[in-house]
């Protein structure tokens, strides 16, 4: 059998090489670096984490990317199994060791008979020969092939900057004023219930600390002001600029947290730390991604209580996202219309976030795998968190104008919903949040249902598994 090729070795690449891999195809991998690096991939690992160490929640009965995880475990996931092997606590979230989970996929590729990695940049359209190609070539897509990809598309390419979060050196913070602990005390994958360090701030602290985010010098970008930001990301100083309270209510919340050092005095606002390597050592600022210049950073963020002595073993940054017009480009099986030999995966086609890339990655794989084998499959129904996915990315949009299709994680809002009981089974009325948790239960249930029938119908690769 002729080889799939995959041209990148992300978090999209690695997932769709690794089910092609498991459906008996051969398959080559094309990954630039070490040959050609990206302005924030740091090694030649294949599927860096770039930025966080973390999936996110990992509740499926209660959390949309928590649903994702369970469905991609059940279709094998390289990504979620090295997670899942490579996991620090985290709270209800799944974090993980970045070294430990870039080594254990990128050494599962390279021993499976089927996988050839070759270190080359695609630097223009993939050789004709090439019959079937997923591109998964992320949002940092190296500039000689994205003009490619232009010129065959003739659709504008849409740029925008993400930030990246500072990590900070354990010994570095001051235990005498912080102190560990999980909102809620929620326990973690590891029943920790104390995965976050907090650094509690007085009203006088936080409003000084705003006064400093507003006046902090920043990094300039021309077109920064067109940069269409998606909530979830945004920079703290941008935050800050919509409201002084913003960063009070999103990322420096103080609610559910006790500080031991001063059990009667409520803090203001607290600043989250996130474990961000298995050794424990280094810690990431939960939610401070920023365009802030480095000095000013420093300057800034040792203001914090408990962050004084800081030594930051990474400050925050920026980066470009590059990402096709998927409604209008990709057909449902992720080809492009225009030349169906070419498929396209993980961030480059307006999804957003590791485990939605990989996810992804994942059904091109899939796809191309049963493609080469003369048995081609649907996708899955959007019932599914992964049908839900591929419905934002190739359906709902083909009559919005460029540049109206935006990146977009995996939520609920993308699955059909479903109406809630009224009464619990005791008779008793259920209130909106019970309703709430109930509909994503609910939600849930028929995802991992419908997957199973999917998998055991559609997917005649279940068989090769
Ligand atoms: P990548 O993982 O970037 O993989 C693409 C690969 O293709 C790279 O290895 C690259 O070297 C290679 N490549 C590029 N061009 C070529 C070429 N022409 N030939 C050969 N190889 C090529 N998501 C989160 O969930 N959490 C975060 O904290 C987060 N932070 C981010 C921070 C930054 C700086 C950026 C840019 C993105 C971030 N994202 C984050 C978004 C996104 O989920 C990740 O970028 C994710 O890695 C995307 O997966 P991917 O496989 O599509 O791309």
């Amino acid at each position: 059998t002729a080889p799939i090729h995959v041209v990148g070795g992300g978090l999209a690449g690695s997932e769709a090489a690794w089910q092609i891999a498991q459906a008996g195809v051969p398959v080559v991998i094309h990954e630039m670096r070490p040959v050609r690096g990206t302005p924030a991939h740091q090694t030649d690992k294949l599927a860096e984490l770039v930025c966080s160490n973390s999936f996110r929640a990992d509740d499926w009965a209660g959390n949309a990317v928590g649903l994702l995880h369970a469905e991609m475990r059940k279709l094998g996931s390289i990504i979620m199994a090295s997670g899942d092997a490579h996991q620090v606590p985290a709270g209800g979230a799944l974090a993980v060791d970045r070294e430990g989970f870039s080594a254990a996929v990128t050494e599962k590729l390279l021993s499976h008979p089927l996988v050839t990695v070759s270190r080359e940049e695609v630097a223009g359209l993939p050789p004709a020969e090439w019959d079937s190609v997923i591109v998964a070539t992320g949002p940092l897509t190296s500039p000689a092939l994205s003009e490619a990809i232009l010129e065959l598309t003739g659709e504008g390419q849409l740029a925008f900057f993400d930030a990246i979060a500072p990590i900070v050196h354990l010994e570095s913070i001051d235990m005498d004023v912080a102190w560990r602990q999980s909102r809620y005390d929620k326990e973690g994958p590891g029943g920790d219930a104390a995965a976050y360090i907090n650094c509690p701030m007085s009203r006088e602290q936080y409003e000084a600390f705003i006064d400093a985010l507003l006046a902090g010098e920043k990094s300039e970008f021309k077109d920064w002001e067109q940069v269409p930001y998606f909530d979830g990301c945004l920079p703290i100083e941008v935050m800050a600029e919509r409201g002084r309270e913003t960063l009070r209510h999103g990322p420096m919340k103080p609610v559910g947290l006790t500080n031991i050092h001063k059990p009667d005095e409520k803090p203001w606002a607290v600043v989250q730390l996130r474990q961000d390597n298995a050794l424990g050592t280094l810690w990431n600022m939960v939610g401070f991604q920023t365009k802030l210049k480095h000095g000013a950073q420093t300057e800034i963020f040792r203001t914090i209580p408990g962050l004084e002595k800081a030594v930051f073993a990474r400050l925050g940054g920026l980066h470009r996202n590059t990402f096709i017009n998927s409604p209008r480009l990709l057909d449902r099986q992720l080809r492009m219309k225009a030349q169906p030999r070419l498929r396209f995966a993980g961030q480059v086609t307006g999804v957003e976030g590791y485990v939605e890339s990989a996810a992804v990655g994942l059904l091109a794989g899939r796809f191309a795998a049963a493609e080469r084998l003369g048995r081609p499959i649907d996708p899955p129904p959007v019932t599914t968190a992964l049908g839900a996915l591929i419905g934002h990315i190739t359906g709902g949009h083909l009559d919005a104008g460029a540049g109206s299709f935006q990146p977009m994680n995996i939520n609920y809002g993308l699955l059909p919903p479903i109406a809630p009981p009224k009464r619990a089974e005791d008779g008793r009325r259920l209130g909106a949040k019970e309703k709430s948790r109930i509909k994503k239960r609910l939600v849930g249930e028929r995802a991992l249902a419908d997957l199973e029938t999917w998998v055991n119908g559609a997917s005649t690769l279940a068989a090769a598994e």
